[in-house]
């Protein structure tokens, strides 16, 4: 992973030159590319951990899985947010762990985790490092030193049960490793959000992640049966079973801790067969509210997709500009929306898995519904297209920033019967925080999961960065945003989690007295405070 954006330092560009020419004329580029510094050039304070601390770690893991090199610092300062990305290419992010470690069981976990508590360092659990709501930043709150806590030596499959089709795993397996293995035995997990390529097991279930195909498989929580979890003074394992009536749902409760209560070592998740067939389709809608409409009532009748994704008027404007006159979806899109007079349409994804005559009859089912609210099937190339990028769009916001673009998103879930005013409104608070910035940008947005009751709504922003307050510039829309949501009755995330950057809004989305219990329980699990400081719960009141 590079350490200053996304993916595989060999990953060839994605942005075409077409892509870059209406992005000069529609926000406007910087007037010269502003490539990252070298790696040398990364700035980090001395670290603080004494050594007879790093001795006594050293020896629960071995000394080789300590390490304070720079490099590793470096690589564990930050997840990938837009704002950790601004500071890791300028060489100066906000802190870096003192040293990471590298535990490669659930007792070594334990065990460091005690020591930590014994002296005062701060422990933050890392994953893939995807976080985008600065879930993984180095804070260290009132401790002596901090400690990124690296997961990726406990990766293995544990145990795959066909019968019931569970799989129980260690928490830092990645997305891709668990998905080739089940892909051997013609499983599938199903949990493939667009950070795919890098996410743990284990973050994804300590953040309640959702992927892209979470309207039939369901978001991490409903794929979670089980679980084993290492707290400082305490551990909890709870096996898994299809259901249970014993009390309050304590799986669900560790289920998106975010590091903030203890560490999850294992995870027994349900796993399905392996789709047969996929059909992926576009569909065009007048305009966004029919297209709503549309999904709800596929909700209503249970005849959802597996992925159901709608674009705003904005968001197909653009992404037929970005696939260009050469793009499938350029041509096809354009073709259609003159033919037929959708030339302000919005496109929807739709995506079928499964096999024969069952997914035939799901599909025929599914079109016959949204033919009722005027959606228009355009056939297999746009959602073939889309499918075939799912995974580029983190590799094309590096590009971008090397250009002076801010690309951020931000995502919520609202009732349907608020759904169109929130969309306003949030796209209004946003344009308009950027306006008054003096950097107007393009805000669209897609439906991208969907239920019964009502559908979360994922935001994109684009604007020339303002150079040299880039962070000052992020900061007004982040929070503008945010208010925009909470007024409006969405939830302040819908997968993305709470992190840092959302911990202050906390009291509002849950209320004083649940964020008391929550403190009540990490002073259980956690007394000292250790466990991943300011995330989910802020800093500031203890
Ligand atoms: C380009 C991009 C696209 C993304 N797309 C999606 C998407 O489609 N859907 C989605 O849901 N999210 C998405 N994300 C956000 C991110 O990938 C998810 O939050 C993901 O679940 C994080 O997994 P991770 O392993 O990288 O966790 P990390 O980033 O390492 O950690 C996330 C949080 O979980 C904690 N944590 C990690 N491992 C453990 C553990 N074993 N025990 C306890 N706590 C732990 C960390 O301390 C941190 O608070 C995206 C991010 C990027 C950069």
């Amino acid at each position: 992973m590079r350490w200053w954006g996304w993916g595989d330092p060999a990953h060839p560009p994605v942005l075409p030159a077409h892509a870059l020419d209406w992005l000069r004329e529609t926000v406007g580029l910087a007037a010269r590319p502003r490539p990252p510094v070298a790696l040398g050039r990364v700035r980090l304070e001395a670290a603080t951990v004494g050594r007879q601390a790093l001795g006594a770690l050293r020896e629960i893991v071995g000394a080789e899985h300590v390490r304070d090199g720079h490099a590793e610092r470096v690589l564990h300062a930050a997840g990938k947010g837009y704002p950790d990305l601004v500071r890791l290419r300028a060489g100066e992010p906000e802190g870096a762990p003192d040293a990471v470690l590298y535990p490669a069981s659930h007792e070594q976990l334990r065990a460091l985790l005690e020591l930590c508590a014994r002296h005062s360092l701060a422990v933050v659990p890392f994953g893939g490092g995807t976080s985008v709501v600065g879930g993984v930043a180095p804070l260290r709150g009132e401790h002596g030193g901090v400690l990124a806590l690296d997961m990726s030596r406990m990766a293995g499959v544990l145990e795959l049960d066909e019968e019931s089709a569970t799989v129980t795993v260690q928490a830092g397996i990645r997305g891709p490793a668990l998905e080739r293995q089940l892909a051997a035995r013609g499983l599938t997990l199903g949990h493939f959000p667009q950070s795919f390529e890098y996410v743990s097991l284990g973050g994804c279930a300590a953040t309640r992640s959702a992927g892209q195909a979470s309207t039939g498989y369901g978001a991490i929580e409903k794929m979670v049966l089980g679980l084993r979890f290492a707290a400082p003074t305490a551990e909890i394992a709870l096996p898994a079973v299809p259901a249970s009536a014993a009390g309050p749902g304590l799986r669900q409760l560790l289920v998106g801790s975010e590091g903030a209560l203890g560490a999850i070592s294992e995870l027994a998740l349900r796993v399905r067969p392996a789709p047969r067939e996929r059909i992926y389709e576009g569909v065009f809608f007048e305009g966004f509210a029919a297209g709503c409409q549309a999904l709800r009532a596929l909700a209503r009748e249970h005849a959802l997709p597996d992925v159901a994704r709608l674009s705003d008027e904005q968001e197909t404007r653009m992404s037929l500009a970005l696939a260009g006159a050469g793009g499938v979806k350029g041509r096809l899109g354009r073709a259609y929306l003159q033919l037929r007079g959708y030339r302000e349409g919005c496109l929807a994804i739709l995506g079928f898995e499964g096999a024969g005559e069952e997914l035939a009859c799901r599909r025929r089912r599914a079109l016959a519904l949204v033919r009722g609210f005027g959606g228009l099937a355009v056939g297999r190339s746009p959602g073939e297209a889309w499918r075939a990028g799912r995974f580029t769009a983190p590799y094309m916001r590096d590009e971008l920033l090397t250009h002076g673009v801010m690309v951020e998103t931000l995502e919520t879930a609202v009732q349907w019967s608020g759904l169109p005013r929130l969309h306003r409104a949030v796209g209004e608070a946003i344009a308009g925080a950027l306006r008054a910035g003096g950097t107007p940008g393009l805000v669209m947005c897609h439906v991208s999961h969907v239920y019964e009751t009502g559908a979360s709504l994922y935001f994109t922003l684009i604007a020339r960065q303002r150079e040299g307050d880039e962070i000052g510039q992020w900061r007004a829309v982040k929070q503008a945003a945010g208010e925009a949501i909470l007024a409006g009755g969405g939830t302040i995330t819908h997968h993305h989690g709470v992190g840092r950057d959302h911990a202050h809004w906390m009291p509002r989305e849950v209320g004083d007295g649940g964020v008391a219990a929550l403190r009540a329980l990490k002073r259980e699990l956690d007394p000292a405070g250790i466990m991943n400081p300011g995330k989910l719960l802020q800093l500031s009141a203890g």
